[in-house]
């Protein structure tokens, strides 16, 4: 087969944190802001720097450039916090790994991320579940390079087209993600999706918002890698 570059999501499709995340949140708006964070975190999706921005606005807080500056720290220093309860109360996504391994082994395939996480996040919430190892952190597209998810798909292809000499476009590139706004980001960003019910939308919620394939979620390996590899060239 043809060279095919995979991107995956990581929160709800790769790892599980139960809560953890909204936690870090909490914790980054008040290492921004000098206050408690009153409101939750949304998620569902959205890159860290919007959840920051969202954060500010609903605690009415008109957001900064300065705060925008400082939201990259903060974000890396509460994640760095809260690795240990992540390891403890979060856990892999069951198959996962399994996906990982089977289409490292697969030719062609190059994995790495596109997710709303900060580049040095992403590393650090795979490195908690021993997951990083398989996925090329030099390419991808990180919440850290634009807050808009749908522009982060030509970041990953950009890199990957640079480093390995191939051009990845919307014939070659296949998004993994849980939610309307990973779906969102592969059609408007120029990539193929598979998206996983593993998060909090439904498989029909996500069959409405465009996706190209809905699995349940990652156990059935070989199904995985049917949906991924159907879209090589
Ligand atoms: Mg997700």
């Amino acid at each position: 087969m043809g060279d095919l570059l995979v991107l995956w999501d990581i929160d709800h499709t790769l790892i599980e944190n139960y809560g953890v995340n909204k936690e870090i949140y909490g914790w980054a708006f008040e290492l921004l802001t000098g206050q408690p964070a009153v409101h939750r975190a949304r998620t569902d999706g959205r890159t860290e720097p919007e959840i920051m921005r969202n954060m500010l606005l609903e605690h009415g807080i008109e957001p900064t450039t300065d705060h925008a500056a400082r939201a990259l720290e903060v974000l890396d220093s509460a994640t760095l916090s809260r690795i240990d309860a992540m390891r403890e109360r979060g856990h892999e996504l069951p198959g996962a790994r399994d996906a990982l391994v089977a289409l490292r082994s697969t030719p062609g395939v190059v994995q790495s991320v596109l997710s709303g996480n900060i580049r040095p996040n992403a590393i650090t919430k795979l490195s908690a579940f021993s997951l990083e190892g398989f996925l090329d952190f030099e390419i991808g597209g990180y919440g850290s390079d634009d807050s808009a998810r749908d522009n982060l798909v030509a970041f990953a292809q950009r890199r990957a087209s640079e480093k390995f000499g191939v051009l990845f476009d919307k014939s070659n590139t296949v998004l993994i993600g849980d939610t309307a706004r990973d779906v969102q980001a592969g059609r408007n960003g120029g990539a193929h999706v598979v998206a996983v019910a593993s998060g909090s939308a439904s498989m029909e919620e996500l069959q409405a918002a465009g996706a190209d394939l809905v699995l349940a979620d990652l156990r059935d390996t070989d199904a995985v890698l049917a949906a991924v590899t159907s879209f090589s060239r």
